[in-house]
């Protein structure tokens, strides 16, 4: 009994002295912030600002395609809501990125069956001559067949890749759809053929919709015409090759590249009060596709960003850090905008607390991962049970990868979440004319702003950092 008490005695003083030794490294969150952000959390799920913001932008805006008008248009708007919801500093980084314009778009069947095709430009895609280009079609059902094919098969013909994806709530089908519209087209073209089209990549097989999407050119020398037929236009097609006889297509696209344009990512700051030069980083991209409005894809993720640091500024007491909100300029042809934020901010990797961006519609958050140092590991526990009854689910065995645009950061070392959302609908309306505000459900949107809030309040009022250094996570395979 003695000898007992004597050895538990023992190893209580070393998982104590062992406890005392982690907590000095480990990050926590106050029990005061702790309480807080639950308030914070169940004043957002009441909070109409979001909403109103990708209303008034997807309204007053519409569709900002980067580099067009509305661009410039989109640009002034975040500078005067920024600045009308009361953030402390609203400021503007240039973003320097090649232009792309789509000024008409026209497909048909010309034999043996003629008539017309739902169609739409990829991003990057070359014009058709004036007049139009009319050729033979070769279909593959997947990007493989197109890889393995002969390229005396292809040249000079249209190539038809088909592509099918099914709804899915992490939308994982997208990798091999959008591999198919960036890589298909560079592959096309690079086996001689004329024109590159694809069954567009998306979900919503009962509408005429062509969904957009950048490819993989990167200039207009390596560049040929590449287009998306709508679900029901390609079955059409695919019927007609299925009957074996030489099918002949027509595309008239009236688009390319049009010389280099300067734009700029829209920043919004409230000013954290003991450490404002240490960030929370969150944010949405500000362009759109020009087919919708640009709600989903990604006024939605701007919103939701605004709305959340609103909240933390109407708080009695700014945040220990600073809170920073970035509305990235043209992320829909190849991160530009999230690029250049990586490279203006890199020395300051270390400044950056902790990040994500929301890009993947306005459906409820469901699982939060997260890339940290170990020591931080406490802290988002904490930050699960806050955001736990709202139904999102920690899996702390994934790492989190930042959200599109500032993926770019989180490969600089900055520390990241991801916060997955219901995408089960999302690919019925990305990049395509459906993608309007009446896709967006105001509960479903406030429960986003209810989780960015809290996350990124705890993240501001944290004691510790969560491991944001040059080259951390380098390993994590959240990005490649
Ligand atoms: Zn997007």
């Amino acid at each position: 009994m003695h000898r007992l008490a004597r050895f538990n005695a023992l190893a209580l003083g070393l998982s104590l002295a062992l406890s005392a030794h982690a907590a000095d490294k480990a990050t926590t969150i106050p029990a005061k912030a702790v309480t807080a952000a639950e308030q914070l959390r169940d004043r957002a799920v009441n909070d109409q600002t979001a909403y109103e913001v990708v209303e008034s932008l997807t309204t007053e805006v519409g569709p900002r395609v980067a580099g067009s008008a509305n661009d410039q248009r989109a640009r002034d708007w975040a500078v005067a809501k920024f600045k009308s919801l009361g953030f402390d500093k609203v400021y503007t980084e240039t973003v320097t990125y090649p232009l792309w314009e789509r000024r008409s778009e026209h497909g048909a069947i010309v034999a043996p069956f003629p008539q017309p095709l739902a169609v739409t430009a990829l991003g990057y895609s070359a014009g058709t001559p004036s007049g139009g280009l009319t050729a033979e079609v070769v279909a593959f059902n997947d990007l493989d067949g197109l890889k393995n094919a002969d390229p005396s098969t292809i040249k000079g013909k249209i190539v038809y890749v088909s592509t099918h994806m099914t709804q899915q709530k992490d939308g994982h089908d997208y990798g091999m759809g959008s591999a198919t519209r960036t890589r298909g087209p560079v592959i096309a073209a690079e086996k001689g053929a004329a024109a590159f089209l694809l069954r567009s990549a998306g979900t919503d097989a009962h509408s005429r919709t062509p969904h957009t999407g950048v490819t993989g050119f990167r200039d207009a020398k390596q560049a040929i015409p590449a287009a998306a037929l709508s679900l029901p236009d390609a079955d059409q097609l695919e019927r007609i090759v299925a009957m074996g006889k030489p099918v002949t297509l027509k595309l008239d696209l009236d688009v390319g590249f049009n010389g280099t344009y300067t734009g700029a990512n829209v920043i919004g700051e409230i000013t954290g009060a003991k450490h404002p030069e240490q960030v929370v980083a969150i944010g949405g991209h500000l362009d759109s596709w020009d087919l919708g409005t640009g709600a989903i894809d990604d006024g939605a993720g701007v919103a939701i960003a605004m709305g959340a640091a609103k909240l933390i500024k109407d708080m009695p007491q700014r945040p220990d850090r600073t809170i920073r909100v970035i509305a990235f300029a043209n992320e829909e042809m190849g991160l530009w905008g999230g690029r250049a934020y990586a490279e203006q901010h890199a020395k300051d990797v270390g400044k950056h607390q902790l990040g994500t961006e929301s890009d993947f519609g306005a459906g409820k958050i469901w699982r939060m991962t997260a890339s940290v140092k170990p020591e931080a590991r406490g802290a988002i526990d904490q930050i699960a049970k806050v955001i736990a009854p709202l139904g999102v689910a920690y899996d702390a065995t994934k790492p989190g990868g930042g959200g599109s645009d500032l993926s770019q950061m989180h490969g600089k070392g900055m520390a990241a979440l991801s916060l997955t959302q219901d995408g089960t609908d999302y690919f019925d309306y990305h990049h395509n004319a459906n993608d309007t505000l009446d896709k967006i459900n105001r509960g479903d949107l406030a429960q986003n702003v209810a989780v960015y809030a809290v996350f990124s309040y705890m993240a501001a009022m944290a004691n510790g950092d969560f491991g944001s250094a040059p080259g951390a996570f380098s390993n994590d395979g959240a990005h490649d």
